[in-house]
């Protein structure tokens, strides 16, 4: 059967969403990202992509192109909300998708140009997204995921492009091999020696030379040029939660037992978090007391995926609730409000490093096991 993909992309997305919020930062050069000095672009307006900056490049290089720009920290709540809002409409007006990041989506159609015009179909649903969230969107519709999402690019900003089976080579072939994904400026150069500039030019070779030149990337890249590529739809799966609790043996009166039993229990629970590569922005913690009176406390907190920053809230959380001298038989804690760790570190690029530490510490215990390593405190 034939396969269809749908690529969904927002347009500038949190510049969108500061616009949406702030009307009077309409057509003006605004980039999103980073502090006063420090820090990469994480979006930015097509008017300051007039004056060359763009995503990934340094605020202070930003800057200097564009001194007029309007500089803004971000607000990831606020695009987490716009983000969601995208992800409720395709949950309901499609039969599978999958969230490959904060603006950016892939529907698998396949089948359904048995009972809808594809085209009219997608630009229904590209009027929805419109209508019920305010943001600019392009879309892309091929064959597979790499193809579908060149057709965004060239659509881009809100567009919509299709390029069914029968045009595919027609609109890969003008394009330089750049265009390519992983095609980065080492194989570019490469390929530059060897007279290739556009995907055409590259097609006049066998898939055999690339290989010799390549490896075995070169041999993907051939099949890439010739617009064979995955199409594995993911599945979006919603994960609001995860929570952890401890019923004790015996009950448990002394403080200090239970603040290093409520550490173990969000050390644990940070390990999980980050293995799904999500962030938490609201913290709960339950005590359950030996006459089963039963209380919880919760507060919301910046996105994080830290276990000292988690450790620390929850003991202070604790504190609160704790009623002294009353005997605990059971302890728990909850991370909800949970969204994509990329979503955040796209954004502040500190809590990256700090969560990548943490990642190489759960690695070391996965391997060494778990008590190699752990926290000062409780040792
Ligand atoms: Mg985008």
């Amino acid at each position: 059967m034939q396969r269809y993909i749908l690529h969904i992309d927002l347009d500038a997305f949190f510049v969108s969403v500061e616009r949406l919020l702030n009307p009077a930062l309409k057509d003006k050069p605004v980039i999103v990202g980073g502090s006063e000095t420090r820090g990469v672009v994480s979006s930015c307006s097509y008017e300051a992509r007039a004056y060359g900056v763009c995503s990934a490049m340094s605020i202070r290089q930003a800057r200097r192109l564009c001194p007029v720009g309007v500089f803004l920290r971000g607000n990831i709540q606020a695009y987490i909300h716009y983000s969601n809002k995208v992800t409720d409409i395709l949950a309901q007006h499609t039969p599978l998708f999958e969230k490959a990041s904060i603006d950016e989506f892939y529907v698998d159609c396949t089948g359904m140009d048995k009972y809808f015009d594809l085209q009219t179909w997608a630009t229904g649903l590209r009027q929805l997204i419109i209508a019920e969230t305010g943001l600019p969107v392009t879309f892309g519709l091929s064959v597979n995921k790499m193809l579908a999402k060149m057709a965004t690019d060239a659509a881009k900003p809100d567009g919509f492009l299709m390029v069914l089976p029968e045009r595919i080579q027609e609109f890969l072939d003008p394009m330089p091999v750049g265009n390519i994904p992983f095609c980065g400026p080492k194989t570019q150069k490469l390929l530059h020696t060897k007279g290739i500039r556009t995907i055409h030019d590259l097609r006049q070779f066998s898939v055999d030379a690339l290989r010799h030149w390549l490896g075995s990337a070169g041999e993907a890249l051939w099949h890439r040029a010739h617009g064979k590529a995955s199409d594995v739809i993911v599945p979006f799966r919603e994960s609001k939660s995860m929570s952890c609790e401890r019923t004790y043996h015996n009950d448990i009166s002394d403080i200090n037992t239970l603040n290093i039993n409520i550490i173990k229990l969000i050390e644990k629970l940070a390990v999980e978090l980050r293995a799904e590569g999500k962030v938490t922005a609201c913290l709960t913690v339950k005590v359950r007391y030996s006459d089963y009176e039963t209380r919880t406390c919760q507060t919301s907190i910046r996105h994080t995926a830290e276990t000292d920053y988690l450790i620390k809230i929850a003991l202070q959380l604790f504190e609160k609730l704790y009623k002294r001298h009353k005997p605990v038989r059971l302890l728990g804690v909850k991370f909800s409000q949970l969204a994509d760790e990329k979503y955040i570190n796209d954004l502040f690029s500190n809590t990256a490093r700090k969560t990548n530490l943490y990642k190489a510490v759960d690695n070391i215990k996965h391997k060494y096991g778990d008590d190699k390593l752990t926290l000062a405190r409780i040792v």
